[in-house]
């Protein structure tokens, strides 16, 4: 662990309580490390459960998990950076699943060996449940990230629960996984009323440190620019691979269209792995 992460984990340490910190990493550790196998799927070597193929086509009913923990304490603020190493980065895909380019981005992915976190939004996940499924089978992890990307500061307790709980119960419904335990409020407005709902929930709040602003296609070349200038060790990189649209509006070629995004990962992941990084999840356990 660098002196740079020891001073941040002080600091999260601080500020959230040590004693209580501590209790909520403890059990989030062993929550993450050892899920239990879904009925009907396996989950070799603590690995997250996953769904064959055959079981992925499946209608059969969802297995049932246990919702996860609440938090320990009530975050005051949401995770900018992963803590796993001294070269590890994590790259975040926000607002999909999109038929369209979510499965070009899990081939890039693919072609460089990176795990992503999907932040998805859950109106996506019912539109695009065979598109989910690649995502969990590829083994990447799926936060939530709202059921219609509000912002939350013009919505209620109640509200704000309801679009958490929808997300969270689609994603697991649809994937055949674990409920997410990993939260991102939509433009990264994290509201108190919204932390207070995550931590009663189990999820962490994670926002992100890079932000190429790719979502309003700035091209290709700044978002490479971007990513490339603001990396740095612990980095949480946000890209999207989706939007919410409304009925009868395209992905291809509006604001929706994700192709920048696509062609720049393919240009920067392979020099951020030439520089030495390694991908990561941002995880609560730390
Ligand atoms: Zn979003």
């Amino acid at each position: 662990m660098s002196d740079r992460q020891i001073v941040v984990s002080r600091r999260l340490l601080l500020s959230l309580g040590g004693a209580s910190l501590l209790t909520a990493c403890g059990s989030a550790a062993q929550e993450n490390a050892t899920p239990p196998a879904a009925p009907g799927t396996s989950a070799p070597g603590g690995a997250p459960a996953q769904p064959t193929p055959a079981a992925a086509a499946s209608t059969a009913a969802a297995p049932s998990f246990p919702s996860p923990a609440p938090l320990a304490a009530i975050p005051e603020e949401p995770e900018y950076y992963v803590h796993a190493g001294p070269k590890e980065l994590a790259l975040t895909l926000d607002d999909g699943p999109s038929p369209t380019y979510t499965p070009q981005v899990l081939a890039v992915l693919r072609q460089y060996g990176i795990t992503a976190t999907f932040f998805v939004i859950g109106a996506n996940v019912e539109k695009n449940p065979d598109i989910l499924r690649q995502v969990v089978a590829a083994g990447h992890r799926v936060g939530n990230h709202t059921w219609s990307h509000p912002d939350l500061g013009t919505l209620s307790e109640a509200q704000v629960r309801s679009e958490i709980e929808r997300t969270s119960e689609i994603i697991t419904r649809v994937g055949r996984v674990r409920p997410p335990t990993l939260f991102r409020a939509p433009g990264g407005h994290f509201t108190r009323t919204s932390m207070a709902v995550c931590a009663s929930l189990g999820l962490n709040p994670v926002a992100w440190s890079v932000d190429p602003v790719d979502w309003s296609r700035p091209g290709t070349q700044a978002i490479v620019d971007r990513v490339l200038s603001a990396a740095k060790p612990g980095s949480i990189i946000l890209n999207h691979d989706g939007a919410l649209l409304s009925p009868g509006e395209s992905e291809v070629g509006g604001f929706a269209d994700r192709s920048e995004t696509v062609a720049a990962l393919k240009t920067y992941l392979p020099r951020l792995i030439d520089a030495g990084y390694t991908f990561t999840l941002p995880d609560p356990a730390r």
